[in-house]
């Protein structure tokens, strides 16, 4: 975090910054980060440039976009889930009723339960005031079993939603082309004049920012299956399988912390096939096979804010597994910072990690 702007800046100067106003916000990246930030300014009456230098392994172009409230094997409920879903909701209208088109859909989510236990787990979030809402009856091994589930213990069905997140992110790029609002480039500093206000939304490409880099990542690669098969619900047992159109359906995903640009892998594809134990595997056909990689943080929690030397230079990212939760709620606190000061929660803001 020591280089100085100044001293990288070499001859080729400001090839960009004849064509924007300084008072344009420059977003580097257009993941779903860049993409909802973006948004979000316009929303606020600010103007934004976008600039997306089409990096390998973007998270956004393999997400599933799913909002599952209730998450891993304790089905335990997010840090400010409700205020997040919220948000998301809020979003999408909003961009709904601008643009004409919601990505954001709700859906019912069958948990396939792993054991007697979970389902026990289960019956107490039904009646706990924070998670009812996200809680469903709870169905029988032979109502699962119409469905293609197979799930002895029974399942439960989750009030969740899902973003098309690859649809999303293709109307927003037409939306900010039309607008005259964005760049196919690579962020360089020489070209832009160094009072320009940068947002950097690169999510693993943060690793070779200069400014942020050191800030304590812990990148995850994961890989998802397209299949055609029988079954038009989607379903989760912590893999999960969402139909699509035409008897499709994507299903995932996996964690590698070790080789992260290694691409779609068999050992990826043999996981997922193994843990969507609740399909007749037999059943279904491989279509399609991809990978992308996380931008996870160490303590889970994105980190946005100003760098504390170069006061232009801005961070947000660090969204890991659950961007289409949390995104549309950090953006807005990131709104507030660009332009009220107001700094983020302490929790995400980066300020947490300076001594
Ligand atoms: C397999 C898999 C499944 C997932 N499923 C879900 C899910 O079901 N639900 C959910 O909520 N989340 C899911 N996620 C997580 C979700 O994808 C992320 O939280 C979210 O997409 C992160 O968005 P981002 O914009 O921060 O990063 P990215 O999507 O990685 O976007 C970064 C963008 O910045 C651009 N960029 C980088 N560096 C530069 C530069 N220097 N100059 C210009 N452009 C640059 C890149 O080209 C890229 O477009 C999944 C992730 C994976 C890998």
């Amino acid at each position: 975090m020591k280089i100085s702007h100044e001293k990288i800046l070499p001859a080729n100067k400001f090839r960009f910054s004849h064509k924007f106003d300084l008072k344009d916000i420059l977003i580097v990246g257009h993941g779903l980060a860049g993409a909802i930030l973006s948004h979000s300014l316009l929303q606020a009456g600010q103007r934004v440039v976008v600039l997306e230098g089409k990096m390998p392994f973007s998270a956004s172009s393999v997400a599933a976009g799913i909002i599952n409230p209730l998450i891993g094997p304790k089905l335990n409920l997010p840090p400010q889930m409700g205020d997040c879903l919220k948000e998301a909701v809020h979003f999408h209208q909003s961009f709904a009723e601008e643009y004409a088109q919601n990505h954001l859909e709700k859906i019912s989510l069958r948990r396939i339960f792993l054991s007697g236990q979970q389902r026990e787990i289960w019956k107490k979030r039904q009646t706990s005031s924070d998670s009812t809402a996200y809680t469903d009856s709870i169905e029988s091994e032979a109502k699962s079993s119409l469905l293609g589930l197979y799930s002895p213990h029974g399942s439960g069905v989750t009030h969740a939603h899902r973003l098309n997140v690859q649809g999303f992110l293709k109307q927003s790029k037409d939306i900010l082309k039309d607008k005259d609002l964005w760049m196919d480039a690579k962020f360089d500093p020489k070209d832009w004049a160094p009072s320009q206000k940068v947002v950097f939304c690169e999510g693993y490409g943060v690793l070779e920012n200069p400014w942020f880099q050191k800030l304590p990542f812990e990148p995850a690669q994961g890989e998802v299956l397209r299949v055609e098969g029988p079954c038009q619900v989607p379903a989760s047992n912590g893999t999960w399988y969402l139909p699509e159109k035409e008897n499709t359906a994507y299903a995932g995903s996996t964690w590698n912390h070790h080789q992260l640009e290694c691409g779609p892998t068999e050992r990826g594809k043999r996981t997922i096939l193994e843990n969507l134990s609740y399909l007749n595997i037999d059943q279904y056909r491989i279509v399609g096979h991809a990978s992308g990689i996380r931008s996870s943080t160490k303590d889970r929690f994105p980190i946005l804010g100003r760098h504390p030397k170069i006061s232009q230079y801005h961070l947000f990212n660090g969204f890991g597994s659950r961007g289409s939760t949390t995104i549309p709620f950090f953006a807005r606190q990131m709104v507030d910072l660009l332009t009220k000061n107001i700094p983020p929660s302490r929790k995400a803001c980066l300020s947490r990690f300076q001594t």
